[in-house]
């Protein structure tokens, strides 16, 4: 029998959190996604949505042993980590995976100028593992992570996941490239699921934000039909986008990929 995927998503805004009025359905925190496959817990990224997540995962009333992904140290990212509560707790084991200057960066936030509590004072065993472009690991001989380094100006460290004939992509933040990206494509080749960064409409990139480091749905659908993929989730959604927008968006990039969606907080997706 094949071990349960599921993927959910706690934070898919992008740059801030966006409370509100105009945000309620798909959601205002910042970038978290939790992933159990069998037994195991994976996180991506430690945006605000890692806050509700830490107080979710403490109900359960066990240990936990919890491997982190980090794609890259922008706010957005990394913003929730000093309130993701399970770090506080000295019976927890946390591996936090990243790019080079991860460890720095992450417990830098805890400086007394940003922070009342130190990151000596965390009680949970916290251990960084730091990974470059094109890296491939094991977890517990089941889960096979691949990285690769995308178009973005933070070192961004977009994330493979494999185990059990099944494969998710978080690719964090990307500027797609002009020409077809076959790295890229080869990334995502067959994909259960691409999770991918439409911060933009294809005509606001056009007018005046290329070169910011962030992609569209348009580009996201081409990427998908291309590499062949089961699902594609729009994410990282700007903090301009109400509610009525993101429904909008959403009937457009069906109506050209009908396996496509928009990501929203609370959302679960079964692989
Ligand atoms: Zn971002
Ligand atoms: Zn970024």
């Amino acid at each position: 029998m094949s071990k349960d995927f599921a993927v959910k998503f706690w934070g898919v805004r992008g740059s801030c959190p966006t409370p509100g009025k105009q945000t309620i359905k798909f959601g205002g925190n910042t970038p978290c996604i939790e992933i159990t496959i069998g037994d195991k817990t994976l996180i991506m990224d430690a945006g605000t949505g890692i806050r509700e997540l830490g107080l979710n995962l403490q109900q359960k009333n066990k240990e936990l042993n919890i491997d982190i992904f980090i794609t890259h140290t922008h706010w957005d990212h990394i913003q929730g980590f000093p309130f993701f509560s399970p770090l506080y707790v000295s019976s927890n084991t946390f591996t936090i995976y990243g790019y080079k200057g991860i460890d720095k960066i992450l417990a830098g936030q805890f400086q007394k100028s940003f922070f009342p509590v130190q990151f000596e004072d965390l009680k949970s065993k916290i251990e960084f593992k730091i990974l470059a472009n094109n890296n491939s690991i094991m977890l517990n001989d089941e889960i096979r992570v691949t990285t690769m380094l995308t178009n973005h100006d933070g070192k961004n460290l977009a994330y493979k996941l494999e185990s059990d004939h099944k494969t998710f992509c978080y690719l964090g933040d990307l500027e797609h490239s002009v020409k077809s990206d076959s790295a890229l494509i080869n990334f995502v080749k067959d994909a259960d699921l691409i999770i991918y960064d439409a911060k933009y409409t294809e005509e606001e990139y056009l007018n005046s934000k290329s070169g910011r480091g962030h992609s569209t749905w348009q580009e996201g659908v081409k990427l998908a039909q291309a590499a062949g993929a089961d699902k594609l989730m729009i994410f990282h959604h700007s903090p301009l986008r109400s509610d009525k927008e993101l429904e909008k968006i959403e009937k457009l990039a069906q109506a050209a990929y009908s396996k496509a969606a928009v990501a929203r907080e609370g959302m679960v997706i079964n692989l």
